[in-house]
């Protein structure tokens, strides 16, 4: 049986996939050095009131905000609340980070940030107050050109709203101090879709590359969050047969395809995807294993490792989650040909959407309506052909690939910085 630790599973991952990478990249022992070091690693306390049952106590949650590497750009990345947040977990998706801001080619290294904290135990004043307290004591170390968090797992354009609230009081009206923020207060419209949407995008254009028909190309969505919600409207409205889907609580399929839009307004309604008419429930690791053409893990990290990749049937699975493969399952799940787009380029249009929210924010100029998604598409594809490409003349998968080219970018900036 695979052990797996979340906080180990993530460096491990970062460790294995990164050595591969130098090996063949040939770097030396001192650029392996450079590349490996985290910029800044902060970790505050934050005491917060909470009223529970009447009475009032006081918790202190640990928040965290590792600045990995700003070679290429300030650090960016995403801040969340999860009750498993710890420092290595957040370190290896700082490092995640930089290597996807790289190979995507926006002018940004990568951070990342987290409370451990289950949102959904608080208050909304709670978590106003959370949130605030977080980012006061973030302020000295984030800035505009500095570091630009933004939604992640747990968190919200509500969350990144009060930071902007927060920044402001002390630097004045900042909304480029976060990305992923309401349309209202300087967010961009398709920035909340543009992860999930981003996934979707490039599932098409495998399944074109494939000669696969949309409408029979069967899909098994796990988790039910922005990510997985967002990819499963796209790929409904794309003509994919949505067969399966899931969230924290348990999932649901139907042969025949589910209605999207209706499981949105079921779960809104009633809090769970169970019951859905048409479908039949199943678990989480019922979903994995489902015979389908494509999956999609948008849940959490570690979700198919050692113990359940031999049941799965997918011929392709898209990281729409970070890290939700372990590597040693990515290498047997690869030997037995299912091919496995990673997370550094499936999930990227999240980041990339948020580079054109700070773009406008800074110019205080916003583009027209649908120009996020446009702009998103396009340089999803182009990024999407280079890997493929890179991985066709090197033979390797690619993951190889995108490191390859992500690590190369910023070996090379480092290089012609100095240090
Ligand atoms: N949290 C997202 C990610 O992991 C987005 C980060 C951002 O937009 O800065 O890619």
């Amino acid at each position: 049986m695979e052990q797996i630790n979340v906080q180990c599973h993530c460096q491990d991952n970062q460790k294995h996939y990164l050595n591969r990478a130098f090996d063949r990249l040939r770097l030396s022992e001192s650029q392996r050095e450079l590349l490996l070091a985290s910029f800044r690693e902060t970790t505050i306390s934050i005491p917060l009131r909470i009223h529970e049952n009447g009475a009032e106590s006081v918790r202190t949650f640990s928040g965290y905000r590792v600045q990995h590497n700003h070679a290429r750009g300030p650090f960016k990345g995403g801040l969340r609340f999860h009750p498993n947040v710890n420092l290595g977990e957040i370190r290896a998706l700082a490092q995640l980070m930089t290597w996807k801001t790289a190979l995507v080619d926006i002018p940004f290294g990568g951070a990342k940030g987290g409370i451990n904290v289950d949102p959904k135990a608080l208050s909304v004043t709670e978590l106003e107050e959370l949130t605030k307290r977080c980012c006061q004591k973030m302020s000295p170390i984030i800035g505009v050109h500095e570091d630009i968090p933004a939604p992640d797992v747990g968190t919200n354009p509500q969350v990144m709203a009060w930071m902007m609230e927060e920044y402001s009081k002390t630097n004045g009206f900042r909304p480029a101090i976060v990305t992923g923020k309401p349309v209202e207060l300087g967010g961009v419209k398709g920035r909340l879709e543009a992860t999930g949407h981003g996934v979707a995008h490039l599932i098409r254009i495998t399944a074109d590359e494939q000669s696969l028909d949309p409408a029979h190309c069967r899909v098994a969505v796990q988790g039910f969050g922005n990510v997985g919600s967002h990819c499963a409207k796209s790929l409904a409205a794309m003509g994919f047969k949505i067969i399966a889907l899931s969230d924290s609580r348990g999932g649901v399929v139907a042969q025949g395809g589910i209605d999207v839009s209706k499981a949105v307004d079921h779960r809104k309604e009633t809090g769970s995807l169970s019951g859905l008419s048409g479908t039949k429930a199943i678990s989480n690791a019922e979903l994995l294993e489902l015979a389908c053409d494509i999956l999609v893990p948008a849940a959490m990290e570690a979700t198919i490792t050692c113990d359940n990749d031999i049941a799965i049937k997918a011929d392709f699975i898209f990281e729409a989650a970070n890290m939700p493969i372990t590597h040693m399952a990515d290498e047997r799940l690869r030997k037995r040909g299912i091919v496995i787009v990673p997370d550094l380029i499936a999930n990227v249009g999240g980041v990339l959407a948020s580079y054109y929210e700070w773009v406008q924010n800074l110019q205080q100029y916003p583009w027209d309506g649908g120009l996020v998604l446009s702009n998103l598409e396009k340089r999803l594809s182009f990024v999407y052909q280079q890997v493929q490409k890179l991985a066709k003349e090197r033979q390797v998968d690619l993951r190889a690939a995108a490191y390859e080219i992500a690590i190369g970018r910023v070996s090379y900036a480092i290089n012609l910085r100095g240090f």
